[in-house]
């Protein structure tokens, strides 16, 4: 490959000098001839990795996109800066439609973005079978998994589309979701043909990240906004009850805020979003429905106002932050609530038409993600160290720009208390949660536990000294580390873990990490 044209087509098209971590690898192995999978996460700069060999290649390359609202704004981006990129989907008038098909025709179009279900479409299939096509570019791919977090049936029928082609064109999937069962199923259901895989670029380096675990979440996000005064953020909450109640109370309090969520009319969100995205508005406060596909670069700052159900999704929401490369700040405000809420969507969400074996699979996959995304809210080690982790990235133990990089802990020597715990989840039977096992520990008198005679039990009242609090954050970390298991049911109870007995029995001493008491943390860098 001529090294010259890549970067040309990327300084002439994209405005860019240089290319980042993992393009040009992926499009050196297009160029080549071979399939890819870019597993990089959002903002990293996925469509670059197809639109530049797109240019180079003789025929047109389809990008299959899911994300019909965007595709117009995708293509205008495009068509502006000279590429020759067209979209088909529902909202294209028959007059539109043919103009698409003519410019194909004519050799005016060297993008094309579809909807999924457009693919086997009659009148498009006989007419696309007729034309070059150079590659089948798969965004979002990982809705072709059921494992996925947005799968899409449609997106099975690319492999049938691409079969049914007199030959086979290269083909590429991006995707931000990392997990090793979504990528085995996007190789194979999509049938890709011994494809590079390359996962990288989860670590953004300009992000800082924080879990604040704060009595009362408005004071804490009251004192962010005031720490990033004139700077544009986003606030996500879980509920649309929430985001309307938070952007109330920070409208009154003197901030240039906006709400967005799916409960609003299409005009209103239409307009909040351009409100935010042109400034006029610098914050936003919305649930998850915002943000797919929305490029602005100076945001400053994110703040969960509440705890999302999963890394994969917290880490794309926090990622919005600093996309310019500037300092920016991702700080969760967690709550024990936020873990009850998440639980409920997921008992609460059977999907259309899923069969109940796969409903039970998905759920308990849910419960497990849940699981990892409150270990990450409880974990006193490096948060960047622990998602880097999770997504299949090396990690360093201590990255010296997160929240717990820059607490100041002490190391506690808690065996004792461990196994005061211990003794009590043996002795009320490995079949309750967290809260009973607490009470008990703690000599509460509410009729839970009088009713089923725990204060009978030796471990009632034998940790009355201790907040409840500094136990559970000791019983996140007990699981976390294998000295409990906290099981995947709807109503999840506690069991022995695999280590239990080595501190029951075996004489294992626990230390573990916790934040020096009234010393408060350095003030972070981002955003000001
Ligand atoms: P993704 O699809 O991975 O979420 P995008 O492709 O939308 O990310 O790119 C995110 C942003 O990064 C865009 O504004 C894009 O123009 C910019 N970008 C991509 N590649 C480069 C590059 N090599 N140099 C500078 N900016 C880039």
């Amino acid at each position: 490959m001529d090294q010259g044209s890549k970067h040309a087509v990327l300084k002439q098209y994209f405005g860019y000098d240089t290319f980042r971590e993992g393009q040009e690898f992926l499009i050196d192995t297009i160029l080549s001839g071979q399939d890819a999978v870019g597993v990089m996460p959002t903002g990293a700069g996925k469509s670059i990795c197809f639109q530049v060999p797109a240019m180079l290649m003789d025929g047109i390359t389809l990008v299959v996109s899911p994300l019909i609202s965007l595709m117009k704004d995708q293509v205008g981006a495009l068509t502006q800066s000279g590429v020759p990129a067209a979209f088909i989907n529902s909202s294209l008038s028959s007059a539109e439609y043919r103009e698409v098909l003519f410019d194909i025709r004519q050799g005016q179009c060297k993008i094309l973005y579809i909807a999924p279900e457009r693919l086997l479409a009659e009148g498009f299939l006989s007419f696309i079978r007729e034309q070059d096509i150079a590659m089948v570019t798969v965004d979002e791919a990982h809705c072709v998994s059921q494992w996925g977090q947005d799968f899409r049936p449609s997106y099975l029928e690319i492999d049938r589309f691409v079969k049914s082609l007199d030959s086979r064109p290269i083909l590429s999937a991006f995707t931000a979701t990392a997990t090793e069962q979504v990528r085995r199923d996007i190789v194979g259901l999509l049938d890709l043909n011994e494809p590079e895989v390359l996962v990288t670029g989860f670590d953004r380096k300009n992000l800082y990240f924080e879990v604040q675990k704060p009595p009362k979440k408005l004071d804490a996000l009251l004192a962010i906004l005031a720490d990033h005064p004139d700077k544009s953020g986003i606030i996500y909450c879980a509920t649309r009850k929430n985001v309307e109640e938070v952007c109330e109370k920070i409208c009154a309090a003197g901030y240039p805020a906006v709400c967005y969520h799916a409960g609003l009319p299409d005009a209103v969100r239409k307009k909040n979003q351009d409100l935010f995205i042109f400034d006029e508005k610098p914050i936003v406060v919305a649930t998850n429905a915002f943000g797919m596909g929305i490029d602005k670069s100076n945001v400053s700052f994110v703040v969960h106002y509440n705890m999302p159900g999963d890394m994969e999704s917290y880490y794309q929401e926090a990622g919005r932050a600093g996309r310019d490369g500037e300092p920016a700040d991702c700080i969760l405000l967690y709550s024990g609530q936020d873990v009850r809420t998440q639980q409920f969507f997921i008992e609460n969400s059977d999907r259309e038409g899923g069969d109940p074996e796969t409903n039970a699979l998905l759920k308990q996959r849910d419960r497990q993600r849940l699981k990892d995304m409150t270990f990450y809210c409880h974990t006193n080690d490096c948060l960047r160290g622990y998602m880097l982790k999770y997504f299949g990235e090396d990690a360093p133990v201590c990255c010296d720009h997160c929240g717990n990089c820059q607490t100041q802990f002490e190391i506690l020597d808690i065996t004792i208390e461990a196994q005061k715990i211990l003794s009590c989840i043996k002795r009320t039977g490995q079949r309750f949660g967290i809260k009973v096992v607490v009470d008990t520990l703690r000599g509460s008198k509410n009729q839970r536990i009088l009713g089923l005679g725990f204060d009978k039990l030796s471990t009632y009242n034998i940790m009355a000294d201790i907040s409840e609090k500094r136990i559970r954050d000791i019983i996140h970390y007990l699981a976390m580390e294998g000295f409990i298991h906290i099981t995947d049911d709807e109503y999840p109870v506690m069991r022995f873990g695999p280590r239990a007995r080595d501190v029951l029995f075996g004489g294992e001493r626990i230390e573990m990490k916790l934040p020096k008491e009234r010393e408060p943390a350095p003030k972070s860098t981002g955003g000001k």
